[in-house]
């Protein structure tokens, strides 16, 4: 053998224990073939299939998740014609029926001529990596509910409302509906806590808000708590006259409830006070006014007594 050839061998050698000692697992395939002309010993430890039943790019699709099959088959017989270099996640099918995740990162080798010889790459597992991705999705979804949930009641919160009503209020405006709120605030609750300690005060405002959910029937009708012992109902395409009928359920549903409060100067059973609106929107009119004139409503049922229902008709 001559100096150069051993070299050589001596390279190959060298080149062959690294790359099959790395986690990343080495293949080539012959683009004028389409087969395998090699792929590293570390796929059988991976994917149970053996080195040798890796023949053709054939066997590479059918050992593919068939949801990702398409997308990445057809992706990457692009992007190799098109003599670019790129990088694929698909599961792959593991010899035991299971799958495993895996980034395929493609290199394009061309000839002398510049047409495409071969294609040569690593797979990575990324398993780990995609399982650290799906348990992030799910806790960024699960933190997008809690922030548009009230913590206490579990209802939407203030934040939600105020985007169902921006919602509801274009639709409104658009379809030339009638959009009708209620706001319900809790008849002397300052005196509920005082008397029955906050825990209970909590306890209440549960079942109030629970009572308060199976008011509103229609699927688009929306509950919130808009703050403290203060709820609303957004109730879209319905007109005063009935958003009155929904308020006098509401009272009616919570009398059911019988919540004892001792200490409140109206009755021994705990009582709300409610203001009803509704209206037409036009480009003239703000969401924030209508809130405020409902309110004003909810402001006059305490003024005269509590208890009872303020309309505008
Ligand atoms: P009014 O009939 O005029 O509405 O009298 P009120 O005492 O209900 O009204 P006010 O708004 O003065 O007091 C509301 C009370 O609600 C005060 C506050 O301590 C209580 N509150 C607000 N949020 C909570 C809560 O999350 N838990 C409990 N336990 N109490 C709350
Ligand atoms: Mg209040
Ligand atoms: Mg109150």
């Amino acid at each position: 053998m001559t100096r150069n050839a051993k070299d050589a061998e001596i390279d190959s050698t060298v080149y062959r224990t690294l790359l099959e000692s790395t986690k990343a697992i080495p293949w080539k395939i012959d683009w004028s073939t389409m087969r395998f002309a090699y792929i590293g010993p570390q796929i059988e430890n991976l994917l149970g299939w053996s080195p040798s039943s890796w023949v053709s790019v054939e066997d590479w699709a059918a050992r593919m998740h068939p949801e990702d099959r398409e997308r990445v088959v057809d992706f990457c017989v692009a992007q190799s014609r098109a003599g670019t270099d790129h990088e694929a996640d698909y599961r792959a099918l593991a010899q035991d029926g299971g799958y495993v995740w895996i980034r395929d990162v493609v290199h394009v080798v061309r000839n002398e001529n510049g047409e495409v010889d071969s294609l040569v790459g690593f797979m990575f597992d990324i398993s780990e990596r995609k399982k650290t991705e799906q348990e992030l999705a799910l806790l960024q979804k699960e933190l997008e509910e809690l922030s548009f949930k009230d913590g206490l009641t579990g209802v939407a919160n203030r934040r939600m409302f105020d985007a169902i009503l921006d919602a509801e209020w274009t639709d409104a405006r658009r379809n030339n509906r009638s959009l009708a709120l209620i706001m319900l605030d809790i008849d002397y609750f300052k005196q509920y806590n005082d008397h029955y300690g906050h825990i209970q005060g909590d306890d209440c405002l549960k079942r109030v808000a629970q009572a308060l959910s199976s008011a509103a029937t229609r699927s688009r009708d929306f509950l919130a708590r808009f703050g403290g012992e203060e709820f609303v109902l957004v109730l879209p395409e319905t007109d005063e006259k009935a958003a009155i009928k929904v308020a006098e359920r509401c009272r009616n549903l919570l009398f059911k409830e019988q919540i004892p409060h001792e200490t409140s100067p109206l009755s021994p059973i705990l009582t709300v006070s409610i203001g009803v609106g509704a209206i037409v929107p036009t480009r003239q009119d703000e969401p924030l006014r209508f809130v405020e004139d409902v309110d004003k409503r909810l402001y006059l049922a305490k003024q005269h007594g509590r208890n009872r229902i303020v309309n505008g008709l």
